[in-house]
This record gives structure tokens, sequence and C-alpha cells, in this order.
């Protein structure tokens, strides 16, 4: 793993702030990001450890439920109101991972993994286009038994791990996504781009809320940054409809309602 700095920001602004440096990058549980860097596949010279913020709520509002970035896997697939109103949402979650993971990952993170392709996550395989614009993909010719059947590429057929995502797509739920511009909610439909072209570009958080279409040769430009090259970071999910006030939240719209916070690992 490379050496790297690590702030740790108390505002969104501040943390939005770190992350315009270059080669920075935006760390919440750790549990895939600090995987990937021991793997020298991510390789930030800065991390921006969203650990501080207050974005760890999950409440219950007359527009359905409200999850914050940072509340846990473990702690939203144990809170009795979400299981009754949500339990495609709990199984999904408590089908991913394992009691360890879960205990640390946030939801952000979960939304945000990077893909398990074995090629993209093994960098003595040379060709992947998502770790390496233009480099070719080793899956497409190679072992991709677990790999896209529908919306791959001729650039890249990786899906994305998240189980949380799926479920989340079933709810036709929300991600609002805060950044440089402002704070937008983005239909988690649209959310994920498909690899097209440019695979190393996966949301629309990414690249400045527009949708990305076209074939041609790989975009080398990077994702994480949006139309004016600037970070953007997922601020919270949240499902409209549906689902009506409960007892844990007698003001309907509390973010810092019931979610509990677990320790975090030391970035080394
Ligand atoms: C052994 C193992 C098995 C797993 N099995 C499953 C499974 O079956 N199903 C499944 O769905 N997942 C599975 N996972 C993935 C796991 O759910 C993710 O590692 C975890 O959810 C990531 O959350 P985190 O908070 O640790 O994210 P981090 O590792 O801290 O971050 C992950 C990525 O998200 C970015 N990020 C995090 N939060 C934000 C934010 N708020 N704004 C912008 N960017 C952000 C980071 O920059 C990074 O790129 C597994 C992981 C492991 C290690
Ligand atoms: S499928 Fe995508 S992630 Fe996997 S090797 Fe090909 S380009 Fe890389």
């Amino acid at each position: 793993m490379e050496n790297f700095t690590l702030a740790m920001p108390a505002t969104i602004e501040a943390a939005l702030a770190a992350a315009q440096q270059a080669d920075a990058k935006f760390i919440a549980g750790g549990t895939d990001l600090l995987q990937l860097m021991k793997d020298n596949v991510e390789r930030p010279q800065r991390l921006v450890d969203l650990e501080g913020l207050p974005l760890d709520t999950f409440s219950m509002g007359a527009d359905g439920a409200r999850i914050g970035t940072l509340v846990r896997m473990s702690d939203l697939a144990d809170d009795p109101t979400l299981r009754r109103h949500y339990p495609v949402i709990a199984e999904a979650l408590l089908a991913s991972a394992s009691p360890q993971v879960r205990n640390m990952a946030t939801i952000g993170g979960n939304l945000l993994q990077r893909t398990r392709c074995g090629y993209f996550r093994d960098v003595g395989f040379p060709a992947c286009n998502k770790r390496q614009p233009g480099s070719g993909c080793g899956a497409i010719l190679g072992l991709n038994r677990l790999h896209a059947v529908l919306g791959g590429s001729d650039y890249c057929v990786a899906t994305h791990a998240s189980d949380l995502a799926v479920a989340l797509a079933a709810l036709d739920a929300t991600i609002e996504v805060q950044g440089g511009n402002g704070t937008r909610a983005v239909p988690i439909n649209e959310f994920y781009v498909l690899p097209a072209n440019t695979p190393q570009r996966e949301t629309v958080a990414g690249i400045g809320g527009g949708r990305r279409r076209g074939r041609g040769r790989p975009d080398p430009q990077g994702a994480g940054r949006d139309g004016r090259g600037r970070h953007q970071a997922v601020a919270a999910g949240r499902r409209r409809g549906g689902a009506g006030r409960h007892d844990s939240d007698p003001g309907g719209a509390d973010e810092r309602g019931s979610a509990r916070r677990r320790g975090r690992p030391a970035a080394q």
C-alpha cells in the first residue's frame, strides 16, 4: 500500500473541500477501499474520512425512509421499523457479506463499492478498462461466468456487487448527491451508468448529472468528478412514497433519528 494523508473533516462542506485535491478519495467503513489500496488497485494520495459527519441516521417520514450514507449495514438491517416497512432492504443487507463486514460497512460505501470482477481486483492482469482505461478487458475472452448478460459493452462486462442497490432499485429509491454544485436527487435507476466506452465511470455522481451514452474509444478521464472536475459525495438515500410515520421518529423528518454508530478501522 502506498503512503497517504488522512483528513478528518467535521462538516460536509469541509469534506467536499478536502476532496477537491488531486488524488483524494472519501473513506467510510473502509471495508472495500482499504482492500483495494492494499492490492494497489486504488492508490489515493489523500483520504477524506467521512466518519465525523452527521450522516449516520435513519428516519421515517411521510415521504418514506431516509437513510444517511454513514448508517452501518448491520444497524439498518436490525432496525425494527425498517424491517417492518421495507423488509426487502433488510433481507438484501443480511444477504450481503458477513456480520463482521456489515458492522463496519456503510450504506453509501455499499452503493459505491467497486466491482468484484477478478481482473479488476488483481493488478497482475494488465487488461482492465475500468482500472486502466484503454488497456482492454480481460473478462470478455476470459473467465466471465458471473459477468453481465445484459448491459455490457465491448469495453467492460462487469456487474455491480451491491445487493442493496438491487433492493433499492425495486423500490424506486432516490439517491441524494451533494457536491460543489449543491444537492440533487437522482432516481437510483439513473444513478448507475452502463459501462459503454468509459467503464471507469460508474455513477452520475462522477459526471455532473448527465447520463453517459455512446460508444467509441475509452475515455481516459477518471470517475468521481463532476463536469467541472470536482468530486461529489453521496449524502443520503431516500425512498419516496409508501410508508408513513412511525413511533421511533415523532418528528417525522429528523435525520438524527435512530441509527447507531460503531467503531471504525484505523487507516494505515
Ligand atoms: C468479504 C466481503 C464480502 C462481501 N460480500 C458482499 C455481498 O455479498 N453483497 C454486497 O452488497 N456487498 C458485499 N461486500 C461489499 C461490502 O458491502 C462493501 O465492502 C461495503 O459495503 C463498503 O462500505 P464501506 O463503508 O466500508 O465503504 P468504503 O470501503 O469506505 O468505501 C467504498 C467506496 O465508496 C466510496 N464512498 C463511501 N462513502 C461515500 C460517500 N458518502 N460519498 C462518496 N463516496 C463514498 C469510497 O470512496 C470508496 O470508493 C463484501 C465485502 C467483503 C469484504
Ligand atoms: S469486465 Fe470490466 S472490470 Fe472486468 S476486466 Fe473487463 S473492463 Fe475490467
